[in-house]
């Protein structure tokens, strides 16, 4: 093969904005710059150890060492539909209700491929997490963005999206508590959305990788708790930012038994399933007492108000965060994201994430994640203090 072309689809992807971030970052690395990189979604703590202890028990078994089944093991479902009714009071049916997944980020990026056709439209939140508009494109459909606004408090405004585009469209994704901005959501909001959808016939994709990640013990609540939510759509979760275990790729989808089962029909004819060790290691984190995860919470919230703290007496712009990990802060007059966040990286040795790499609405943004240790955090601020 001479002319290799990629398909359409790849070429039509959109322009990855952090590439040039990339690349100035190594550049910065290079010059052996001790660089404070706060713009990793990757939470910088282990795995608690009770979790890897199971994860070593369960390698050795040879029963894990076949096929898993593709819906999941049932094990693994019912004890997240357990983990659900304690979590949220919420009953699932782990046969029919619950689905593994190899990360959220795996469903998520299916999902479409069960239910848009070409010219479908998909509605996708923008600033947001860039898998739901790549995901709509794979599968042939369109976005119809929905902007996430400080006005609206970093909520779609559903008045805005015009009834012809509601008429085509299939499925809406949203993500609270929200990466990148951190807004919450109340749970008016969702009772509109669940209104919109069934009025419209829209699926709707709760993304809730966030929902364990909250501060001043202000819990999040379940999109399924909601009258009508079961028959609209399903809900994302990650075990990856609730337990440190972002490497090991293990999330669930549950909700509307027919979404479901339309998901696992795209995954049983792509993959095999998670390998059965990571599920059982999964079941015992789904277990974790709750004082260990308080004590989780309680490092990012302590890193959350150093950094909050610290960017106000710099007259930097945000709002303190109630939940994700996750500051969404205003970049000063005069930049947009893009400069600010090479000009912190070049003279600061600080690297933040530009909004605008987020989509549009997210220019005149910067967001830092708190996935480095409170001395580190302190050094940034005062590094930041010299350069602005
Ligand atoms: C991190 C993240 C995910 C994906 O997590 P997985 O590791 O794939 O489970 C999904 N959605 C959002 C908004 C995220 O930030």
């Amino acid at each position: 093969m001479h002319n290799i072309q990629m398909a359409e689809r790849v070429k039509n992807l959109p322009p990855y904005l952090f590439a040039e971030i990339d690349r100035m970052k190594q550049d910065t690395l290079s010059k052996g710059v001790d660089l404070i990189d706060l713009s990793i979604g990757d939470p910088d703590i282990p795995t608690p150890s009770h979790i890897v202890d199971a994860m070593i028990n369960a390698v050795k078994k040879s029963e894990h060492h076949r096929y898993p089944s593709y819906e999941g093991m049932l094990s693994y479902r019912e004890a997240v539909a357990k983990w659900y009714k304690n979590r949220f009071n919420v009953s699932l049916d782990a046969k029919t209700e619950v689905l593994s997944l190899i990360g959220s980020k795996e469903g998520i990026g299916h999902i479409p491929l069960a239910f848009v056709n070409p010219n479908d439209i998909v509605l996708v939140p923008t600033p947001g997490y860039p898998v739901y508009p790549v995901a709509t494109l794979f599968a042939g459909g369109e976005s119809f963005f929905m902007p996430l606004i400080e006005e609206n408090d970093f909520l779609p405004d559903f008045g805005l999206i015009p009834v012809e585009v509601l008429k085509r469209t299939k499925l809406m994704f949203l993500n609270y508590p929200n990466n990148p901005t951190s807004a919450v959501a109340k749970k008016d909001f969702f009772i509109q959305a669940i209104e919109l959808a069934s009025k419209y016939n829209i699926i709707i994709c709760h993304d809730a990788a966030y929902s364990e990640i909250y501060f001043d013990d202000k819990r999040p609540f379940s999109f399924l708790e909601l009258d009508g939510a079961k028959e609209t759509g399903i809900e994302f979760h990650s075990l990856s930012k609730t337990y440190n275990m972002t490497g090991w790729r293990i999330g669930f989808a549950v909700g509307n038994k027919n979404v479901i089962a339309g998901l696992g029909k795209i995954k049983t004819n792509l993959d095999s399933g998670i390998f059965q060790a990571i599920q059982e290691a999964a079941i015992t984190a789904l277990d974790t007492p709750d004082s260990i995860l308080s004590d989780i919470r309680d490092i990012y919230q302590q890193r959350r108000d150093v950094l909050y703290e610290g960017l106000r007496k710099l007259g930097i712009d945000c709002k303190k965060p109630s939940a994700t990990f996750y500051l969404w802060a205003k970049v000063p007059k005069g930049f947009d994201s893009s400069n600010f966040v090479s000009h912190l990286l070049t003279n600061a040795g600080v690297l933040g994430t530009p909004g605008v790499g987020f989509g549009s609405p997210g220019e005149g943004y910067i967001r830092f994640a708190l996935t480095k240790p409170v001395d580190r955090i302190k050094e940034a601020i005062e590094r930041l203090g010299k350069v602005l």
